[in-house]
């Protein structure tokens, strides 16, 4: 008795429990009978428990509800509960239909959820991930997409069909190369500018950033697609603009600035010291004005990612030495003091020699220019870890924290009575940074206001395999015909009263035609070349000089105002000089290509630069070409590529020595036969003496000068008699 009262109490329980949980609740006996249907249900369904209770589940009238019943019921059919969206009238009802066991046999139940708020609220942040912007994707923690929205859809041709659910990692999505892909852990986010190819090239920020629950939990991360393609057409635009004005200025400023330096070097006969005066003003003004358009340029070309980097190991020690050598007469003008420094066995640093140069002068003349009252300027060299460090220090004015922090950006000037007097564009310092930054070096300030500055830069130490190529100098032989290629008459008749100077005969073509026809009958020595043509691009003038046999082998000399100079090497141009014209150089690059042909090519391996320097000099006024190595990995670069008709060869090096540079060299069928003279001052290494047998000759050191001439003429008149 009292069991039965339990039964009854426990069962009115449950149907308490039943009528008032929030959740409808079905039951359906294994033969499919609707055994259950609680009061949620009755209401959410619209159906009163009469119209079902004891028939066939189909009574419920839910169509997709009875599908997915009638699966489960069948004999063998998968078990796995079966989620189903309703939506009814207004509301919104996800039901579940899973499995129960009921007497040892398959039965089923269904729970009913409103889930219309819900739907809702998600409605909702769906309205507002879709109405931002910018594209979103969402990622669970193991790659898998949760989310699309439709600016993602639409900004990088992405079909959230495809992607949701699945797992697709964000480089894969965006095309991109396995090795750029990139998505945060827990700890950070990350930008990255990705450039696709939907419908149309598009240039994308794309920002990924961690999300995490309140416990700082990963719960995957977000993509943000930002459009940057308008921003950076623009940015472009600016930039060609930029471009093509300074090109416009410096052709007539190249005219302005030959011209005077002409009148001012007596080529148009004596001058009075008034005109003489007066000329120098123009002069200082057209270099200033030469200066500033250069450093727009430069700008430009950072921006435009168009600046071509000659990355070789430098000797910073050299650099320094070098540049300060440049300042020693505004230096001892100004009253200050240069003190290069730099500790022995400092390792190379890697980097642009022209514009690690560029750098190293422009914190120069800056530590002397905002020095006004004297003082010492050091420059100093350090290693620091996987770099290698220049620190310039000077005693003049400082900068605040506040100035500080802005210097390095474009045109910033710290505003004063002193810096207006000094004058500058503010240009400067930001180029320096984009250089040094795009070498994968650093540059910072250390300063305070009156107590004087040190600017310095890293650059990463180079790496063994990096070797400098030596290049070819050639004696000054003035002689020979130079093709002289350019539109313009005026800038021709320039480059041809500079070449007249030293000694070269000058023919000049003002366009392609007349150029290739002229080269073919003359066969100049060296072509001198703008790329900038009327009848024609420049660069198929190159291409042509090089493709017709006749001409292939005469040194063309790039010569323009349009920075081309990867196009201009790659297509077979052996030197590259930008307008305006720099006559010093002009001639000694001319000479260099002449002299290269024309005289044989002696390479001068020591480790000890004095010695390299000193025979290379000499051997140039013998009338031979030279090229100075300082170690075997610089020889056998030198040797391979520029191919010379001597090698003087020190045995002892550092890197690679003397023993294994012959062995190397005669071993090789392509080199085999470049005689080599040993120069040595030690006593030779008797296990190495049959290496040293490939080697031509032995000079013992010292030697002098005169005598190593005739050993060199000597030897390369007896390899003539050979041939
Ligand atoms: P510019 O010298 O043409 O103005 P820079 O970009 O080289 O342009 O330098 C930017 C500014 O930084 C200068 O105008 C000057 O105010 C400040 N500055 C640069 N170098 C120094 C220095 N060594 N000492 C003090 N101020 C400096």
């Amino acid at each position: 008795m009292q069991q039965k009262v339990d039964e009854r109490r426990s069962f009115l329980h449950i149907r308490a429990l039943m009528a008032t949980t929030t959740e409808g609740l079905i039951a359906i006996g294994p033969d499919g009978d609707v055994r259950v249907f609680n009061e949620t249900a009755e209401e959410m369904l619209g159906l009163h428990r009469s119209q079902v209770a004891g028939k066939l589940y189909t009574s419920l009238k839910q169509p997709k509800v009875e599908a997915a019943i009638e699966r489960l019921l069948r004999p063998k059919s998968r078990k796995d509960p079966h989620a189903i969206r309703l939506q009814l009238g207004e509301r919104v009802i996800a039901a579940t239909v899973a499995p129960y066991a009921c007497s040892g046999r398959r039965a089923a139940v269904v729970t009913l959820r409103d889930d219309t708020a819900l739907e809702a609220y998600r409605k909702r942040a769906e309205a507002i991930l879709a109405s931002t912007g910018d594209g979103l994707v969402v990622f669970d923690p193991d790659d898998i997409v949760t989310y699309v929205n439709p600016a993602a859809t639409s900004l990088a041709g992405l079909k959230p069909a495809k992607l949701l659910g699945k797992r697709t990692p964000l480089w894969q999505m965006l095309a991109m190369k396995a090795e750029d892909a990139f998505s945060p852990g827990a700890d950070g986010s990350q930008v990255r500018e990705v450039h696709i190819e939907a419908p149309e090239h598009r240039i994308m920020d794309v920002r990924t950033d961690p999300v995490l629950d309140d416990q700082g939990g990963y719960l995957g991360y977000v993509a943000t697609l930002h459009d940057v393609t308008a921003e950076r057409e623009i940015g472009q635009m600016k930039n060609e603009f930029v471009s093509t004005v300074s090109h416009e200025l410096r052709t007539p400023l190249t005219s302005i600035k030959g011209y005077i330096d002409l009148i001012l070097d007596g080529e148009a006969g004596e001058i009075n010291e008034i005109q003489r005066e007066f000329l120098s003003i123009v002069k200082q003004n057209s270099d200033r004005l030469v200066e500033l358009i250069n450093d727009m340029l430069d700008i430009s070309r950072i921006e435009s990612g168009r600046i071509h980097l000659k990355i070789q190991p430098l000797d910073m020690c050299d650099l320094i030495a070098g540049a300060v050598d440049t300042f020693q007469a505004v230096s001892e003008q100004s009253g200050h003091k240069l003190i290069p420094k730099a500790p022995a066995g400092l390792p190379k640093a890697a980097g642009d020699r022209d514009r690690v140069g560029q750098v190293l002068m422009n914190f120069i003349s800056n530590a002397i220019k905002y020095s006004p009252e004297g003082g010492s300027v050091t420059v100093k060299a350090r290693q620091d870890g996987e770099f290698v460090t220049v620190d310039i220090t000077d005693q003049g004015i400082g900068i605040s924290k506040e100035d500080q922090a802005q210097l390095f950006t474009k045109f910033y000037r710290v505003d004063s009575s002193l810096t207006r007097e000094i004058g500058g564009t503010g240009l400067g310092l930001s180029i320096c940074k984009s250089i040094i930054e795009l070498l994968g070096g650093k540059v910072g300030v250390k300063s305070a206001a009156g107590k004087g500055s040190t600017f310095w830069f890293s650059l990463p130490v180079a790496p063994k395999h990096l070797v400098r190529t030596p290049g070819v100098e050639g004696p000054s032989m003035g002689g020979g015909t130079v093709l002289v290629v350019d539109r313009d008459p005026e800038i021709a008749n320039l480059v041809e009263t500079y070449l007249l100077k030293q000694g070269y005969d000058v023919v000049q073509a003002h366009n392609a035609e007349e150029a290739l026809a002229l080269a073919i009958e003359v066969h100049p020595r060296v072509i001198t070349l703008d790329v900038m043509l009327g009848d024609g691009d420049g660069f198929d003038l190159l291409q042509k000089l090089k493709d017709t046999p006749e001409t292939t082998n005469i040194p063309v000399l790039v010569l323009s105002i349009v920075c081309d100079e990867g196009r201009s090497c790659r297509l077979g141009a052996a030197d590259y000089l930008e307008k305006p014209i720099d006559k010093n150089r002009l001639t000694t690059i001319i000479d260099d290509l002449v002299g290269s042909v024309a005289a044989p090519v002696v390479l001068v391996v020591d480790d000890d630069r004095n010695i390299v320097d000193l025979l290379c000099r000499n051997l140039k006024t013998k009338g031979f070409s030279v090229a100075g190595a300082y170690d075997g990995a610089e020889a056998m670069a030198a040797i391979r590529k520029k191919h010379p008709d001597l090698i003087l060869l020190d045995l002892q090096m550092p890197v690679m020595d003397g023993y294994q540079v012959i062995e190397k060299v005669k071993t090789d069928p392509a080199t085999k036969d470049i005689p080599i003279v040993v120069m040595t001052a030690h006593q030779i290494d008797r296990s190495r003496i049959d290496i040293l047998g490939l080697a031509q000759q032995k000079l013992d050191k010292p030697f002098s000068p005169e005598e190593l001439a005739r050993r060199v003429e000597a030897l390369l008149e007896s390899m003539e008699d050979e041939l």
